[in-house]
């Protein structure tokens, strides 16, 4: 049994990033990885342009107006947004302009309507502004052509989307997804379209364990059901060794007669990297790696037990397929517990609940009802999973806990 931390980095150093990519239109790139720097070869803002509607003047033209003496100057002009100006601003002269139009050639300094007066042809100025360029959002200010825009490596979301349109890239170049396998193992299990026998249990884990893959940007494909027939089994674990990047198969890992799992991984050529983890839920947790690259999780079958082990170790192993830069640990926190939270204490040991945020900061909420590792029921709902380590047996209500976000 090695501890949860040592798990972790095992896995990580089996996984390199997949450095295949591939090209997406831009309105389907939102969650995926960005493959390469991004840059443009235009300004932004592209020019100046202005920040307000009002008027385009000099600024020494209109410095020292007041109310009581107002500043006359000629109109020349009206420039609308994504209209270029024509005229060239004289000193005496004022262009009306509006939000995100081009400012005109002469003219520094944006006047806003509020402190204007229109006399026909003329406008006059009533308070002066604050300083030249007032309300001129200049060319470049945000960004220079050239320098990088966005840096591969990172998720694209709807800020990132907003940049890449704005860099006029219809198309972007991402990581492609890892691809997943997933199959559960049991004699026990039936489908949940099927009528359930007594004795039978429903399959939950390889959708939820397809919902999770799905969730942290991966593809994951449903390989079924195998009974705990060493045969069958060793047949579908080649099928999904062969075809995927990663293997996700639940049940079978732990000692019983007809937990197999350990002993085809070794059979089919698999280096077991990880054969027990001191973690509660999810101790027996199995992990090999195939000289094709792939990374098999052997997963504990218990519903709980199979939802953590994906959280807090093939999350990890997904983020550094999917070319994500950076840190690729779950997220955690600290938070107040809202309850007593107790553990054995020999194992790290995980308990679910929500994390809410109230006026003093984080706090975790037990769910309520039984932390069994059969019991997904109450799993339902929950976003995180407050983190006892090995050595505390219990932690109080108030006091701190660390927590990890999940959930999804
Ligand atoms: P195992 O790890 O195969 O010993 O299974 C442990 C427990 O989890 C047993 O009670 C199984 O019935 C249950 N279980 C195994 N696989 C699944 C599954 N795919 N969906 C729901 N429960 C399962
Ligand atoms: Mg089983």
């Amino acid at each position: 049994m090695i501890p949860v931390s040592q798990a972790e980095s095992i896995i990580l150093d089996l996984v390199q990033p997949l450095n295949d990519i591939e090209t997406v239109p831009l309105d389907e790139a939102v969650g995926r990885i960005l493959a390469q720097s991004v840059t443009s070869q235009l300004d932004f803002p592209y020019w100046d342009n202005s920040a307000m509607d009002g008027y385009a003047v000099r600024f020494e033209d209109v410095a020292n107006c007041t109310a009581e003496n107002p500043t006359s100057l000629d109109i020349i002009e009206e420039i609308p947004a994504g209209i270029q100006p024509l005229k060239s601003l004289q000193s005496g002269q004022a262009s009306r302009i509006f939000t995100g139009a081009m400012l005109p050639k002469g003219a520094d300094t944006i006047v806003i309507q509020e402190n204007t007066e229109k006399k026909d042809n003329k406008v006059l100025f009533l308070s002066p502004p604050n300083s030249p360029q007032a309300f001129v959002r200049k060319q470049g200010e945000f960004y220079q052509a050239g320098n990088t825009l966005l840096s591969p490596g990172i998720v694209i979301n709807a800020p990132e989307i907003a940049v890449l349109a704005t860099a006029q890239c219809p198309k972007v170049t991402v990581y492609r997804r890892p691809r997943v396998g997933i199959f559960s193992t049991g004699d026990e299990l039936v489908t949940p379209s099927q009528p359930l026998q007594p004795g039978q249990i429903v399959d939950s884990n390889q959708y939820a364990l397809a919902a999770f893959v799905k969730n942290q940007g991966g593809i994951p494909i449903q390989l079924g059901i195998v009974p705990d027939d060493i045969n069958l089994l060793r047949e579908k674990m080649i099928e999904a060794i062969k075809g995927f990047d990663v293997v996700l198969s639940t049940g079978g890992v732990s000692v019983g007669d007809y937990d197999y799992v350990e002993q085809l991984l070794t059979e089919l050529g698999g280096t077991i990297q990880i054969r027990s983890v001191a973690v509660k839920p999810g101790k027996p947790l199995t992990v090999a790696k195939f000289s094709n690259g792939c990374v098999y999780f052997g997963i504990p079958g218990n519903p709980v037990s199979a939802l953590v082990s994906c959280w807090r170790f093939v999350q990890p192993a997904l983020k550094k397929l999917s070319g994500l830069s950076g840190n690729w640990q779950p997220n955690f926190i600290k938070a107040k517990s809202g309850h007593i939270l107790r553990s054995g204490g020999k194992r790290e040991t995980y308990l679910w609940g929500q994390l809410q945020f109230v006026d003093e900061g984080f706090q975790f909420e037990l769910a309520g009802g039984s932390h069994s590792s059969g019991n997904l029921i109450n799993l339902a709902g929950t976003n995180a999973l407050a983190i006892l380590p090995i050595g505390t047996t219990i932690i109080e209500p108030g006091n701190q806990v660390s927590v990890m976000l999940a959930g999804v």
